[in-house]
Order: C-alpha cells, then sequence, then structure tokens
C-alpha cells in the first residue's frame, strides 16, 4: 500500500480562509492526502491568501521563495514537492503569479478550490495549472463532507459559510471581484451540515459569509429566508449551544436578526460591524451605502432587543481625501459607540478598485499617527469592557486544555478568552466562571462550582474576531 501523501496548508486572512481551508483538507483527504504541521515535510504545499491589503499579499511572494528552497532540498531528497497558490491572491493575480514564481505549480481561486484533485491532476500531465473561472454550479454539492475524526479534532467550535461573495462594491475593497457575487445556500443544506457537525461535538457555531446578514437562502418552503430565521432553526438542532455570525453590513441589519437578538438566547450578544468610518463624507466616498446616522441608528436597534449586547468593527484610517476633521469624527463615534474590540488598519489602495483611481492626500506619517491615536483609544476600551468583568460571574464555553498543566480554556458571549483550573471533562459545556483577574486580553477566574479553589496565572492571548 502507498503511503499517503502529506499535504500542509498555511492560511491567511478571513475566517471565510479559515473555513476553506478546512474544506480543501476534506477535499484531499478522500484522495489520500493526510495533514501535516510542516511545510519541508509535505508532498503538496497550499498557500491560502488574503488580498485584502497590499501588505497581505505580499506575504505569498514572500512566502513562495521560501518554498522555493524547500521545494529543491526535497528534489534533492528525490521527492516531489507541489507548490499551490490558493485564495483570493490567487483569484486577483492568478496569470502574475505563474509568471513571477517558477515554483509554483498550481494557481486555484477560492470559488474553484473544489476542483483541486483535478487541477492537481491537469498540472501533473501539463507541468502548471491555473482554475480561477467562477463556475456556474455550487461549490458546496462537490465538497466532500468532513469526517467525524476531523471535526472532533478540529474542536466544538466551528464555522459554517453560508454565504459568499459581495454586491455592495465599497470603493476601496478587493472582495466583490476576488469572490464575486453574492451567493446563499440554502438552509436545508446548512442545517444537514450542522446537525453532522452537532452530532461529533460541535458546540459553537459561527455562520460567515462576506456579508453574512445579506443572506437571504432558500428555505425548505420554498421562500427565501433572511439570516434572523435562519439562526432560529439552527438553535433548535440538538447539541448547539451558542451561535454567531460574521461579518455584517450596517445596511443589511433587518427586523429578522434584531428579533433573533431578543428571542434567543443561544445567539451570543457580540456582533462584529465594520464601520470603517466616522465622517459620512468619508463614508459616501468609501461608498459605503451608510451615514453615521444611520450607524448609529441601527446599534441602537440591537441594544433595545438585547441590553448586554456589545460591539466589535473595523476602521480604516487616511482614505484618499480623509481630513484631520474627518478623523476627529472617527474619535468622536467610537467614544460615543464604547466598543469591546475592533480592528483598525491604513488605507491600502487596491488595483482595479474604484478607490485605487483616488489621489492619496494623507501622507504615510499621518496615517501612522492617526492610526496610533484610533488604536489607543480602541485598547483603552476594550481594556474598561474586560475590567468591568473582574468580580462578576461569566458563562464561557471551554474548548480546550490550556498551555499551563490543568488549566483549561474556554471563551465568554464576547470571545474574550477565559482560563481556570478544572479537569476535561469540562471541555464542551458552558459553565459559570468568577472573574477574579485580567491578564492582557484574558479572563482568569473560577469555576463557580468549584470556589473556592486555586486561582492561577496564565498566558494570555488576544481575541480574534472578524477580519
Ligand atoms: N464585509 C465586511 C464589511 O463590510 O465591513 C468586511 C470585509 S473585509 C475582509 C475586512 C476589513 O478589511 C474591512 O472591514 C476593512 O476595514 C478592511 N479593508 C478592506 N479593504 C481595505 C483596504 N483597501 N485598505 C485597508 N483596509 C481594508
Ligand atoms: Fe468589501 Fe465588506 Fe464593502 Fe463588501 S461590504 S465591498 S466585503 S468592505
Amino acid at each position: 500500500m502507498k503511503p499517503p501523501r502529506k499535504l500542509h496548508i498555511k492560511s491567511y486572512g478571513c475566517q471565510m480562509n479559515v473555513y476553506d481551508a478546512q474544506r480543501m483538507v476534506d477535499t484531499l483527504g478522500a484522495e489520500g492526502f493526510v495533514e501535516t504541521a510542516k511545510a519541508e515535510d509535505a508532498d503538496l504545499v497550499i498557500l491560502n491568501t488574503c488580498h485584502i491589503r497590499e501588505k497581505a499579499s505580499e506575504k505569498v511572494y514572500s512566502e513562495l521563495g521560501r518554498l522555493r528552497l524547500a521545494k529543491a532540498q526535497a528534489a534533492r531528497a528525490g521527492r516531489d514537492m507541489r507548490i499551490a497558490v490558493a485564495g483570493c491572491v490567487a483569484q486577483a493575480e492568478g496569470d502574475e503569479i505563474i509568471r513571477r514564481a517558477p515554483v509554483v505549480d498550481v494557481v486555484v481561486g477560492p470559488q474553484s478550490y473544489h476542483h483541486l484533485p483535478r487541477v492537481l491532476q491537469r498540472a501533473a500531465r501539463e507541468g502548471r495549472a491555473i482554475e480561477t473561472e467562477f463556475p456556474p454550479q455550487d461549490k458546496f454539492a462537490f465538497l466532500p463532507q468532513p469526517k467525524p475524526d476531523d471535526i472532533r479534532a478540529r474542536g466544538i467550535s466551528a464555522f459554517v459559510t453560508v454565504q459568499e461573495g459581495c454586491d455592495k462594491f465599497c470603493a476601496f475593497c478587493v472582495v466583490p471581484y476576488t469572490r464575486g457575487a453574492e451567493v446563499s445556500r440554502p438552509v436545508e443544506k446548512i442545517v444537514d451540515d450542522v446537525k453532522r457537525l452537532a452530532d461529533n461535538g460541535v458546540r459553537e457555531l459561527t455562520l460567515i459569509g462576506q456579508n453574512v446578514n445579506a443572506y437571504h437562502g432558500e428555505g425548505p418552503d420554498g421562500r427565501s429566508w433572511p439570516l434572523g430565521k435562519l439562526l432560529l432553526r439552527l438553535a433548535e438542532i440538538p447539541g448547539i449551544v451558542r451561535l454567531r455570525y460574521s461579518t455584517s453590513h450596517p445596511r443589511d441589519v433587518d427586523e429578522s436578526l434584531i428579533a433573533a437578538h431578543r428571542e434567543l438566547p443561544a445567539l451570543m450578544p457580540f456582533v462584529h460591524l465594520p464601520v470603517q468610518s466616522g465622517s459620512d463624507r468619508i463614508l459616501s466616498a468609501m461608498k459605503r451605502k451608510h451615514t453615521v446616522h444611520d450607524y448609529r441608528n441601527v446599534i441602537d436597534r440591537f441594544r433595545a432587543a438585547r441590553q448586554d449586547i456589545a460591539f466589535s468593527s473595523d476602521f480604516i484610517v487616511g482614505f484618499p481625501g480623509e481630513t484631520e476633521e474627518d478623523f476627529s469624527a472617527t474619535l468622536a463615534l467610537v467614544t460615543q459607540i464604547g466598543y469591546a474590540a475592533a480592528y483598525s488598519f491604513k488605507y491600502s489602495p487596491r488595483p482595479g478598485t474604484p478607490a485605487a483611481e483616488m489621489q492619496e492626500t494623507v501622507s504615510a506619517a499621518d496615517m501612522d499617527e492617526r492610526l496610533v491615536r484610533l488604536q489607543k483609544l480602541i485598547d483603552s476600551q476594550q481594556s474598561a469592557f474586560n475590567s468591568a468583568a473582574i468580580g462578576t460571574m461569566v458563562d464561557v464555553l471551554f474548548e480546550r486544555a490550556g498551555r499551563n498543566e490543568g488549566q483549561i480554556v474556554g471563551r465568554t458571549a464576547y470571545l474574550q478568552p477565559a482560563h481556570v483550573m478544572a479537569s476535561h471533562e469540562i471541555i464542551g459545556q458552558v459553565l459559570p466562571v468568577r472573574v477574579d483577574s485580567l491578564e492582557r486580553y484574558s479572563l482568569l477566574g473560577e469555576l463557580a462550582a468549584s470556589m473556592p479553589a486555586r486561582t492561577l496565572r496564565t498566558v494570555s492571548s488576544q481575541t480574534t474576531i472578524g477580519a
């Protein structure tokens, strides 16, 4: 019997890429590949790339430089290492990758990776192969389901893609070009996927999509279901105790979503709602299709539905035309809303987007300075939010063993990492924890049931969501 071929995937960027990487593992697993953590040992290395900012794209070429050496070394040892580039850089710059990087054997876009086995075969025959079409068929219909053992190994928290692509065409963003038009998966297909995950130990679901609350998949009644209705249906599936969704556009928050937050205890009161800027002038130049007033209105509707709701967001500083006054309006909005966390980025012109044609007006030094000021404000809000948990009881869904012996790590409703000393049996359960202290972004505490008990010190890790 031939030994299994080894596959190494390195994923960059958003949650969609994390999900896609898992589905590539499932697809190639059916072809006899097993995952390896070391690129040097692999027969096939896939870089699952991100094109959202210039820095993200550049990483591909520097990584390919490293892989060129690994491939040469494998060849010296008599092994044929294949290199594939997938994801949004593959979609946007496929031909250029083939031209610039002879080390690459295969280029496959985010809508075509279900064809990976076929494309690899073509590369074996023809030397190199590229597939970046937006095929008319639904890739999900072709992707093999993950094996029960793989689901268990991936842990109790899973991403499920319910929607892909984006029709919003914000002036700065490559997503509509790399991921294509908005498409929603049918409700029944998602329900089947989720039942399979829940049967194999998954307790928390994050429904993902580039613009997830534009979801409008076909329901079992033949009608188009909004995200809120889908969430209500998924909450009925035995085993699923927590639901989340990301990333939302402020304009697509409808009554069904607000109602789901009001009615569903399983729907976590933490919403990632990017605003990008606090200036109407800049929002209009960005073609965001909402004003600051619209955004605040949406926040108020969420807050009226659920008092304990908290928000995170994305911001871009230094968009063409942004003045100090526009930037001050962003700081003012952040101060008004009060975020639990947020991501902020320097504007990066992306080829092919309308904003790339605009004259850049903010100097690199001003951009840096604005980013620092914004991040300082966001950090202070995040620290205040985390500190407010000290001395309170919070529900934690426990996920895995921590770095220190006897330590178990979970997440609160707001995705704050929480650490307790406890037995492994609590993994997969939601239990109340009394928070004693904070270490950077992590809450340290004791299980309510085992109090009084030892407290512990631990290594903190930063909450990561969205972006
Ligand atoms: N669909 C989401 C939305 O509407 O907000 C966001 C998708 S995008 C993957 C994640 C974030 O990257 C955006 O919210 C934005 O802040 C940032 N981003 C996108 N294009 C960018 C660019 N050209 N320069 C800097 N940041 C950018
Ligand atoms: Fe990009 Fe989000 Fe705007 Fe769509 S809504 S174009 S994904 S920033």
